[in-house]
């Protein structure tokens, strides 16, 4: 081992430092397609070993790459074979849980899904949801700032941490646990880290806010006809249903006829031949009073011809098995590999005339082996798209990003919702940021890492 590894040893022990088989038999992606490659995987037990760590990384201009459950989309934790990737994962634990302020301290490796298992023992939930919860870690959400399944009515992780914990390049700790819902006490520099994807700084802790856990739940898989209806459905769902709609997530006919009814592993609660497919679901705190309002939203709207079918989940068992088509991102992947993926941002009244035009260019331009899927969390302006044709070469992958980003610019759109830059989506940046801004981030690049060891080449161009 180098000098700076034994003295990296020295400082995390001999479980916190693995090298050679142990790093290269570990899988870089949530597919598990790729293995890390990185001359050391460094897991401090603390923020405090991490601060001694990064202190000597830094003095040796050492880069380190920062890493979760690797089920980030964009790339943001690939590593070099010179670069030594810190991994929170034995720093996982549920510190805290105030039932009475709704907050709960986690270390950053926690997994969503254990987050939310400890806030609902308490009768509360962490409301960030995404289908890669099992594997996807608080650390790794925060820095992509992950948004998901519920953002409609809670927000992304920006809007349900309350503090947190980094360490900066040159291992100086930032403790900014704060567990206050207001605190204008100058700048919130927890924003600096969330969403920044590793390169201002490593997350070691967090402090969540919670919310009360709804007293009842009612799900709907909808088919519609047209986009308009879709729209009618989502405005009169929201005057109806107000707060208490917690999810409003989109299938085009090109993802819920392949994945629910073409793979086989789903049993269809609605039959194909539809335009669109929504799932939507009312969270709230009356048991009696919820579902009758949610039937008669329903019922009103199928009289007026507006929702063509529709599947009440009679059981959370049912509520589950719609859920689970939508969240089946690894039946997604099978079905359009080769493609592209993308999480585009956009004006909802757009979405369709968006869409429309990229699948006729799609098509004339691609050719028969165009595969094309369109699904997302329309409440939040937000689709997945996946785009692609044979042979899969560069020129096309980057063919295909241009047409899917070009046309976002003149409606206002971002190229990236929620699954942020990392090493794909660096050379579109400009489509979403202004010069002055791309000028500012690198002002603050260059002030919190100066040696640009802090996951370089991610996100900034
Ligand atoms: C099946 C599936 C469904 C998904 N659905 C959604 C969705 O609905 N909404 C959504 O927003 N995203 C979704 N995602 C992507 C989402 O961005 C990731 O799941 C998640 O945010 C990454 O967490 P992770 O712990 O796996 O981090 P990693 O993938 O390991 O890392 C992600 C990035 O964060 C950095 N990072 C990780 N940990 C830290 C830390 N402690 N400090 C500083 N930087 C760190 C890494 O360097 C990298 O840049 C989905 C992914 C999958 C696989």
């Amino acid at each position: 081992m180098s000098q700076l590894l034994d003295a990296i040893a020295r400082i995390v022990g001999p479980q916190g430092l693995l090298t050679g088989e142990d790093v290269s038999g570990r899988a870089a992606d949530f597919m598990g397609l790729t293995r890390v490659q990185a001359k050391a995987i460094v897991r401090p037990a603390s923020t405090a070993e991490l601060s001694e760590v990064m202190k000597l990384c830094h003095a040796a201009g050492q880069v380190v790459v920062p890493a979760g459950g690797y089920t980030g989309l964009v790339h943001g934790a690939v590593c070099q074979p010179d670069d030594i990737q810190i991994s929170l994962e034995r720093m996982r634990g549920i510190e805290d849980l105030d039932p009475v302020g709704r907050t709960l301290t986690v270390g950053a490796g926690c997994p969503v899904q254990a987050a939310q298992d400890a806030a609902a023992e308490h009768g509360l939930i962490f409301p960030v949801d995404w289908g890669a919860r099992g594997s996807a870690t608080i650390g790794g959400g925060i820095s992509s700032n992950a948004g998901g399944n519920s953002v409609v009515r809670y927000g992304m992780m920006r809007d349900n941490v309350l503090g947190l914990e980094a360490v900066l390049a040159d291992g100086t700790v930032i403790s900014a646990m704060n567990h206050l819902i207001k605190n204008n006490a100058a700048y919130d520099l927890k924003h600096l880290f969330i969403g920044s994807e590793g390169t201002l700084g490593i997350v070691t802790r967090a402090v969540l806010k919670l919310q009360p856990a709804p007293l009842s739940t009612s799900t709907a898989l909808l088919a519609l006809d047209s986009f308009d209806a879709v729209q009618a459905l989502f405005v009169e769902a929201g005057k109806r249903l107000g707060p208490g709609l917690t999810a409003f997530e989109v299938m085009w006919a090109n993802f819920y006829e392949p994945i629910a009814i073409g793979t086989g592993r789903h049993n269809p609660p609605l039959p194909g031949g539809h335009g669109f497919y929504v799932l939507i679901e009312l969270s709230g705190t009356d048991p009696e009073g919820d579902p009758l309002r949610f039937e008669s939203l329903l019922g009103d709207l199928i009289e007026r011809g507006v929702v063509a079918d529709a599947v009440l989940a009679s059981s959370q068992t049912q509520a589950g098995q719609i859920w689970a088509i939508r969240d089946d991102i690894e039946a997604v992947f099978h079905y359009a590999t080769p493609s592209v993926t993308f999480d585009v941002s956009l004006p909802i009244r757009e979405m369709d005339g968006y869409v429309s035009a990229l699948e006729e260019t799609a098509r004339a331009e691609l050719g028969e082996t165009m595969k094309l899927v369109v699904f997302g969390h329309m409440g939040d302006g937000n689709l997945h798209i996946l785009l692609g044709a044979q042979p899969f070469t560069p020129e096309l992958k980057h063919r295909i990003e241009e047409l899917v980003f070009t046309p976002l610019q003149a409606i206002g759109g971002s190229i990236s919702a929620e699954h942020g830059i990392g090493l794909e989506k660096r050379g579109w940046l400009h489509l979403s940021r202004t010069a002055e801004e791309l000028a500012l981030m690198r002002l603050l690049k260059s002030a919190m890492d100066p040696k640009g060891i802090l996951n370089p080449g991610k996100v900034l161009p």
